[in-house]
């Protein structure tokens, strides 16, 4: 019976979905710490063969959501000056009044050509039936 024994442990290498392969990887694995300014750290792992310049430098902690860097005595400083900003404070800072404006009354001109058509369609049908 040694040639079933040898069928099955044959079988067993590489074999994905067994467990035991899942363990193999994770020494194929580098993991990276990530130190916030707060204090905490936190790892991620990436898979060896991930190319360096793919890991990220910097990860958002999962304490408190901050950025966090790989030099613990260097944690990204960022949160501390910048409070957060909302989305409208992002678009803001993208558009000026101006423009904002300018898309608001083309947004606004679109809706109501629009609601014109639409008014236009239904007096149209209204007049044919
Ligand atoms: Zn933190």
């Amino acid at each position: 019976m040694s040639t079933g024994g040898n069928a099955i442990r044959g079988s067993r290498i590489g074999a994905g979905p067994m467990g035991e392969a899942d363990r193999g990887y994770k020494a194929e694995r580098v993991t990276i710490t990530y130190y916030c300014s707060n204090g905490h750290d936190h790892t991620l792992s990436y898979a060896a063969s991930v190319e360096a310049e793919e890991i990220p430098e910097e990860s958002f902690c999962p304490s408190c959501g901050i950025p966090a860097g790989q030099d613990k005595a260097n944690p990204p400083v960022l949160a501390k000056h910048e409070p957060y900003k909302t989305h409208l404070a992002y678009v803001k800072e993208r558009r000026t009044e101006e423009e904002a404006q300018t898309l608001l009354d083309e947004a606004v001109a679109a809706v109501r050509e629009k609601r014109i058509a639409a008014a236009a369609a239904a007096a149209a049908a209204a007049a044919n039936a």
